[in-house]
């Protein structure tokens, strides 16, 4: 299944597959982070580290960005109980686009 975005580019970008580096924040070839559970487009910065710069314009064709949805992903999961959802067992569907989909 491949997921929407903005302009061919960006759609190339973001699924890019290297097979050397599993990890995107360890490919210079890879310059976009999407994370589809917070809907956010980050750039890549390339420190060794896991660090993006959030965009709010697609570099290729100017759409605007969807809102970065991380701020009520957590409200949503404190809702639930989770105050700290990256050390506990959060449902499934928090853990890709599925929970603001549905
Ligand atoms: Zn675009
Ligand atoms: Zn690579």
């Amino acid at each position: 299944m491949t997921k929407e975005h903005c302009c061919e580019a960006m759609i190339n970008k973001v699924n890019y597959v290297c097979k050397e580096h599993k990890s995107p924040f360890e490919c210079p070839d890879r310059v976009i982070y999407y994370s589809s559970k917070f809907n956010e487009y980050g750039l890549i910065v390339h420190d060794g580290g896991s660090s993006s710069i959030e965009i709010s314009y697609c570099p290729w064709c100017g759409t605007k960005l969807p809102m970065s949805k991380r701020d009520l992903w957590f409200d949503t999961l404190e809702e639930l109980g989770f105050d700290e959802p990256f050390e506990q067992n959060i449902p499934e569907e928090f853990k890709s686009d599925k929970w603001y989909k549905k």
